[in-house]
């Protein structure tokens, strides 16, 4: 749900935790291509739905279950309030004093024995405000889906409901009032769980080359990140605010293409500030990236430049060969979950070929991020350096995975 952060985290942990569980250990992102020859395992099946949505409020449900027979399934069944952006499990719906009566009345209705029904945790709203309890039923006879909901009238659930249920079920005929969206450049993409890669694009912006690779990237759906030159993003300004309306990150990658290794502090300074100006000028926002020409990195450079230093795992070697017959292969054997890809966006033997590459990585599995959706979870720190996520070489992976 674009812009509901801690809907989306809840959503997250839990599928996280069934991919732990069914793959053993920490879970990681991987292409088909990396699956091949990984012994068969039980199927996990994953169910999402939205059980209900008026007001600010928002009832999500997902259940991942593994194999088959008891315990085989995990539930979780979680509110999302958009006024205060807070997520909590729908038993809070409910006063603790009053789950002993809606225990009963759910055992009345299906039989069930109360042990089963000890654990009420998904309990929603139907839009006259009914309160709806679903529970786990053990014979299919009784349901084909494996679950059976009881419906109780609203007046009769009002007193058991905490001041939480009865707003929510005060709005249960209100329109759905959706949170602000996430800038598209920052949308949610959790890059623990799908085999994400950042394309990143130097040296530009330039008028002849720039705006068909924006079109490229748009018609292919993929999210990339330019590192822009501030002396190249001051003469063309419409192509750096193009970028950055597009839904793409602009970083900085300094003011004339220093080799900051080279540089005393201030001129370090002066390279990244002059640029951080033109940008912003452009945008409206000042980078929060910057990338060193070179990949110049010395102790001087990164206690002076003030912002994370993102390298790159996947050197492409475009201006280089500029034959995409080259570098396409150089591309697809050195990419991996987590990747960052480093092009040039001057020149035409790279844009010209960037359908292509993007066909290609797509078929492959991959889903391309900006560098903020690669990193996102991760604290990223001024002077550090940065080249993917996850736990390969150089990389960074996110806290606790
Ligand atoms: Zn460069």
């Amino acid at each position: 749900m674009d812009g509901a952060t801690s809907f989306n985290a809840a959503i997250d942990h839990q599928l996280l935790a069934a991919l732990d569980k069914h793959t053993g250990g920490p879970y990681q992102p991987a292409v088909d291509k990396a699956q091949e020859g990984h012994p068969a395992t039980a199927e996990l099946a994953v169910d999402g739905s939205l059980a209900h949505a008026s007001g600010n409020f928002l009832i999500g449900r997902l259940r991942t279950t593994i194999g088959q027979g008891p315990g085989s399934s995990d539930e979780t069944t979680i509110v999302y309030d958009s006024g205060t952006g807070a997520t909590v499990p729908s038993t809070e719906l409910v006063l603790p004093t009053h789950r002993a009566h809606l225990a009963a009345l759910a055992q009345s209705s299906t039989g069930l024995n109360s042990s089963t029904l000890l654990s009420l945790t998904d309990l929603a709203f139907d839009d006259t405000g009914n309160l709806t309890v679903t529970v786990p039923v053990a014979a299919p006879i009784l349901s084909d889906s494996g679950y059976r909901t009881v419906t109780v009238p609203s007046a009769t659930a009002r007193p058991w409901l905490s001041e939480l249920g009865q707003r929510v079920q005060d709005a249960a005929a209100s329109p759905w009032k959706p949170p602000t969206p996430e800038a598209k450049a920052l949308r949610h993409v959790n890059c623990d769980i799908v085999a994400c890669a950042a394309l990143t694009y130097d040296d530009g912006p330039a008028q002849a080359t720039t705006p068909q690779l924006l079109r490229t990237l748009e018609q292919a759906g993929a999210g990339a990140t330019f590192f822009a030159v501030g002396g190249a993003a001051n003469y063309s300004p419409e192509l750096v605010r193009a970028e950055h309306d597009a839904g793409f990150t602009v970083g900085n990658h300094t003011w004339s293409h220093a080799d900051l290794r080279l540089l005393s502090p201030g001129a370090i300074v002066d390279q990244i500030q002059r640029s951080n100006t033109a940008i912003k000028a452009a945008t409206g926002e000042v980078p929060t990236l910057m990338r060193p020409p070179y990949g110049g990195v010395n102790q001087r450079m990164r206690q002076n430049v003030g912002m994370p230093i993102i390298l790159w795992s996947v050197d492409s070697l475009d201006w280089l060969t500029r034959d995409p017959a080259k570098y396409t292969p150089a591309i697809m054997a050195q990419v991996a979950p987590g990747a960052i890809i480093l092009e040039h966006d001057i020149h035409a033997t790279t844009v010209d070929h960037q359908a292509a590459l993007i066909a290609d990585l797509q078929k492959a599995g991959y889903t391309l991020v900006t560098v903020p959706q690669l990193f996102a979870g991760i604290d990223l720190q001024p002077g550090q350096t940065y080249g993917c996520r996850g736990h390969g070489r150089g990389c960074t992976p996110s806290p606790g995975r």
